[in-house]
């Protein structure tokens, strides 16, 4: 990417770009927010090693759209933002670094407000929280707000039965052949959402550790090779390690009749979710599916403060949420990613357009 800063902004449709900077705190840090029309801008805080500042900029774009989708598709009054922080090398973190970025967050009055992303763990949130009372995420045992991948699961768990509906004679997992790409921190809980629903698992790992930590736990789960996992007959396939998964090289081995995973960006290209469709797999959107963390944070935003049976029942919205992009598929004849889509921007608009009643001049 390169050119002039404000067309760029006019093409994506961002509202605002702030460039953070403190040079005895090491920060390099640029928060773009997307969309504030359903509520303050929300989004994580990436630290890397970017070639450079252009990338930085369109990393940070991309990142507070997806964010606004995500937080619109889930119903939440919340809207898109993202900050990333710009450094040399992968060491280069400091207390100062994160409460400087932690002030400009700050400076912003509420319009933004972060959380943990790639290269940012509860030490550095602990860290900006001194600053600002704009982060969520972090866990606080005396509320029931533990770490987020749980809720991640339970989500992913519910967006699974919703597409199973509309496959199989009903929602129920049981019985039904889940294949599991990445057993961490989401997939691990997954495991356990699953087995609870009576589904047959086959899950994969790069790392032989976690597998073996897997089969220690688990009785009854079969393990297969990390390329396997594609072609495995499974009737669903289930995403929880990387991004760009769905691509030409993996669609044709798929044997499964849904996807429905945790992992972010699972197609390459927008096309791969047409040949999906055409070869009669649902896919359940990622950012629909996967949002049960970030739900369970906002929760905080409540009067009172965090409930953990009322976040709970938030994600388990999501059941309804991927049901509602099915439908707008069907209605639209588009295949579910594109449905989602629709599903954001149809909100989008119509809230826009009830903000003007009631405004005072
Ligand atoms: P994680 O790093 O804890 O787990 C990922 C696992 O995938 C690791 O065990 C890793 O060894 C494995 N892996 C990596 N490449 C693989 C490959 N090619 N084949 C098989 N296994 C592979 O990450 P996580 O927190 O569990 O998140 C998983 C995915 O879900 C990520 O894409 C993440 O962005 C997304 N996500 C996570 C959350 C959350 O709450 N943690 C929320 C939304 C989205």
């Amino acid at each position: 990417m390169k050119g002039k800063i404000f067309e760029h902004i006019e093409k994506y449709g961002h509202e605002e770009l702030v460039f953070c900077h403190d040079k005895e705190a090491g920060l390099k840090a640029i928060i773009a927010i997307y969309d504030t029309t359903l509520g303050p801008a929300g989004g994580g805080t990436r630290r890397w090693v970017y070639e450079n500042e252009w990338d930085a900029i369109e990393d940070a774009m991309r990142l507070s759209r997806s964010m606004t989708y995500k937080y619109a598709a889930a119903g939440l009054n919340l809207g898109g933002g993202k900050a990333v922080i710009m450094v040399d090398d992968y060491d280069q973190k400091s207390e100062s670094m994160y409460r400087s970025l932690g002030r400009f967050v700050n400076s912003l009055n509420g319009r933004f407000f972060t959380g943990e992303d790639v290269g940012t763990d509860a030490r550095d949130l602990e860290y900006m929280a001194m600053e600002t009372p704009h982060v969520l995420g972090i866990p606080d045992p005396r509320t029931g707000k533990t770490e987020c991948s749980p809720k991640t699961a339970f989500g992913v768990s519910q967006g699974m039965k919703a597409c199973a509906e509309e496959v199989f004679p009903d929602k129920s997992l049981r019985d039904k052949i889940v294949a599991i790409q990445g057993t961490g921190n989401v997939g691990q809980y997954l495991i356990d959402e699953l087995l609870k629903e009576g589904a047959k698992l086959i899950v994969t790992d790069i790392s032989v550790e976690r597998l073996k930590s897997v089969l220690n736990k688990y009785k009854g789960i079969e393990t297969v090779g990390a390329e396997e996992i594609y072609s495995v007959k499974c009737d669903i396939f289930a995403p929880c390690a990387l991004g760009a998964i769905l691509n030409d090289d993996t669609i044709p081995k798929l044997k499964c009749k849904i996807v429905a995973g945790s992992a972010n960006n699972q197609l390459k290209e927008e096309r791969h979710g047409d040949l999906l469709h055409k070869m009669g797999i649902l896919y359940a959107p990622d950012y629909v599916i996967n949002v049960g963390g970030a739900v369970d944070d906002a929760d905080s935003f409540e009067k009172g403060g965090y409930n953990y049976e009322r976040a709970i029942k938030k994600v388990a919205r999501i059941y309804d949420n991927v049901r509602k992009v099915i439908s707008i598929a069907k209605r639209e004849g588009v295949p579910a990613y594109r449905a989602a889509d629709v599903m954001v921007e149809e909100r989008l608009e119509r809230i826009r357009k009830i903000k003007r009643i009631g405004k005072s001049w």
